[in-house]
């Protein structure tokens, strides 16, 4: 008995902090009323991915306010696929990120991952294949290490460190003073937006999921930070379902499908040449963002904070 109590103590360890992980996930996602009554059905089993498609079927959603606020949303992503989510504040873009790590249930219609409706499966399991990259990256106050080993407990130091590097790190954290153990967070030594943002895209890298939920930042990173941040970005998402909530179009051109939401539902869809061509809400979005630009230095790029 004392030989399997070991390992049995080990793995209830471990349990909870991969547990624990998540639960800082969502925190992280800015989601602190976290619903007590999404609970998963009994005997519901763990859920089952191929390549990851996503679908919404006519979705409707209401928070516990009157007003619904996702009207009937339709959509998919195949496997892989990139699609952005754009339109004004308020229309609904990151409800449908949260719903997707069911943060909610919703009133009607079906979420469904690789075929199989995301409220019948376990919301451990789900949430497993999902990394999200937030707005506004939580640091713990601990190691650069540990924050980084956040997006999977399991995984060894070798891992962490190549994570860093795809994710454009690597290189700065040995300038910190104690390179990987150095405390980082509001203890700890101050990074910069960019520098987390990268532990995020680190995080994802090392948790390694089918799909990707993206929340742009909406308040933008000097330009070369930027490009660099879009590039590990870039080759995070790559061949992985990507849900991109985006404030900058500029960062969005290349996406496979682009859904314009307007008040809860779904106004224009389709790349972003046919829906220039369009010369609609999209259209004129593109061309105050291009006008922006155009003003003042920098396009309203602020520097990244020291
Ligand atoms: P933004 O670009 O500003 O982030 P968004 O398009 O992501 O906006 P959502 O955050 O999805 O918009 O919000 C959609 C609507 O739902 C808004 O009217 C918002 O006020 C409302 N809402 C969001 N969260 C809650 C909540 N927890 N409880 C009640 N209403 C909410």
């Amino acid at each position: 008995l004392t030989q399997l109590y070991g390992p049995l103590n080990y793995l209830g360890t471990l349990y909870f902090a991969i547990q624990q992980s998540f639960v800082d996930m969502e925190n992280m996602f800015d989601l602190f009323e976290v619903n007590a009554e999404i609970v998963d059905r009994s005997n519901a089993p763990e859920i089952v991915l191929s390549k990851g498609r996503v679908e919404f079927r006519d979705v409707i959603f209401q928070y516990m306010s009157e007003k619904v606020t996702l009207k009937g949303i339709s959509f998919s992503v195949d496997p892989g696929q990139t699609i952005a989510l754009v339109g004004p504040s308020g229309a609904g873009k990151s409800t449908i990120i949260r719903l997707l790590f069911r943060f909610y249930d919703i009133q009607s219609g079906q979420i469904l991952i690789d075929g199989q409706d995301i409220k019948t499966v376990t919301q451990f399991s789900l949430r497993s294949h999902i990394g999200v990259v937030p707005q506004d990256t939580v640091l713990f106050n601990e190691d650069i290490q540990y924050n980084i080993r956040y997006g999977n407990p399991l995984q060894d130091d070798a891992a962490v460190v190549e994570a860093a590097r795809h994710a454009d790190i690597h290189e700065r954290i040995l300038t910190f003073p104690q390179r990987y153990q150095t405390k980082v967070g509001e203890r700890g030594l101050k990074v910069s937006g960019g520098e987390k943002q990268r532990v995020a895209i680190a995080r994802t890298i090392l948790k390694s999921p089918e799909i990707i939920l993206l929340d742009e930042a909406t308040s933008s990173l000097d330009t070369q930070t930027e490009r660099n941040i879009q590039n590990s970005l870039l080759d995070v998402c790559q061949g992985r379902t990507t849900i991109i909530v985006a404030h900058r179009l500029s960062t969005i051109i290349h996406a496979d499908s682009i859904l314009v939401l307007k008040e809860g539902s779904i106004v224009e869809r389709g790349r972003h040449s046919d829906l220039l061509a369009l010369g609609g809400v999209y259209s004129s979005m593109w061309a105050e963002q291009q006008r922006g630009l155009g003003e003042g230095e920098g396009g309203g790029d602020a520097a990244d904070p020291p």
